[in-house]
């Protein structure tokens, strides 16, 4: 495709302030498009009819698949489906003007795959998942199941963080606003040739996945040298948590059970828990996954120890997990 029109795509779970960050991005740069994404869910409160979405019904939506408008659809929460329409992206790489939009990460790789030149995907999460809990019980208006379901979405879409080309936290507003703008000032001077202070450059990110293995039998976790374990998951494993599980395998030599959150778009369990810590341009993500190691199995590996639940300092939330 020619045009040299950027494709900024927020991804991140819901409560991360995605939307927010877009108000505050057009705020400094207005010459930038919010793509209207389709979708069957009905308008909100002080939404505009094509401005954050076309409100559209689920007949519409289906003629729009078939009819090929759509770069990726998806079905995100509660059933309603969203798609990026093909004609808002073609037309705005093509003249060159720059676009921003939430998509969620599913769809998020799917336009880097149709706009691999164009699209640049920033992750925007809270540096914890605890935070992102708060935030979606605040917004109100949510029963348990509804937050139970967001919280398990959004342990999966975590799982993409290490695949973008950067990270944003949002635990302060003016914080990630100020990260936001550092980053569309360094895409538009390389795509636009536009003048930047060398200062405000930013290289792109570099992120890495930890994985903290908590591995339960019974009442007990498994540690070594008086710590759960912790490896580095390679750039795209913290998604292929199969293959954090074949690696303790192998040092413990005997099968795990890996448990956690999951979902049929899914072929893998989600991380249990989730940590960002770091500053741009290094962030290391930590996936708190779970392991059940065999209950007829009395063993102690060789060089590891068994502790009690309740010694063991673990994130209030995954502590929940473990002891329920
Ligand atoms: P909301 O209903 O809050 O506007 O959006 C819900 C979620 O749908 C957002 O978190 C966003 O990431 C996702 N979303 C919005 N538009 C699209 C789209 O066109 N495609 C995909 N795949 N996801 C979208």
């Amino acid at each position: 495709m020619t045009g040299d029109g950027i494709f900024f795509v927020l991804v991140g779970p819901s409560g991360a302030g995605k939307n927010t960050l877009i108000e505050r991005v057009r705020e400094f740069t207005p010459d930038m498009t919010q793509v209207p994404t389709m979708t069957t869910r009905g308008r909100r409160g002080n939404e505009q009819e094509g401005r954050e979405h076309r409100f559209v019904t689920r007949e519409r939506f289906q003629q729009a698949i078939d009819n090929g408008e759509l770069v990726e659809w998806q079905r995100v929460h509660n059933d309603d489906l969203y798609g990026t329409p093909r004609d808002v992206v073609e037309t705005a790489v093509a003249l060159g003007t720059d676009l921003i939009a939430d998509i969620e990460f599913l769809g998020a790789e799917k336009l880097r795959e149709a706009f691999p030149q164009h699209t640049v995907l920033a992750f925007v999460t809270p540096s914890d998942l605890r935070i992102l809990a708060d935030r979606i019980m605040q917004r109100g208006d949510i029963t348990p199941e509804e937050l139970a379901g967001r919280l398990n979405r959004a342990r999966f879409e975590m799982t993409f963080a290490p695949e973008c080309k950067y990270l944003v936290i949002n635990d302060t507003r003016e914080a990630a606003a100020e990260a936001l703008r550092g980053i569309v000032a360094t895409e538009r001077s390389q795509r636009h040739n536009q003048a930047i202070d060398p200062a405000e450059r930013v290289p792109a990110h570099r992120i890495d996945a930890t994985c903290t293995a908590v591995i339960q039998r019974g009442d007990d976790l498994l540690l070594r040298d008086g710590k759960l374990p912790q490896f580095r998951l390679n750039p795209h494993g913290a998604r292929f948590d199969l293959a954090a599980r074949d690696h303790l395998e192998s040092l413990l030599g005997t099968p795990l059970e890996v448990i956690g959150p999951q979902d049929d778009r899914f072929d893998y369990p989600a991380p249990s828990y989730v940590t960002v810590t770091g500053a741009a341009p290094h962030f290391s993500l930590n996936y708190y996954y779970r392991f059940i190691f065999p209950a007829g199995d009395q063993s102690t590996p060789l060089g590891w120890e068994w502790a009690p639940l309740s010694s063991v300092q673990l994130p209030d939330m995954l502590s929940e997990l473990v002891t329920s």
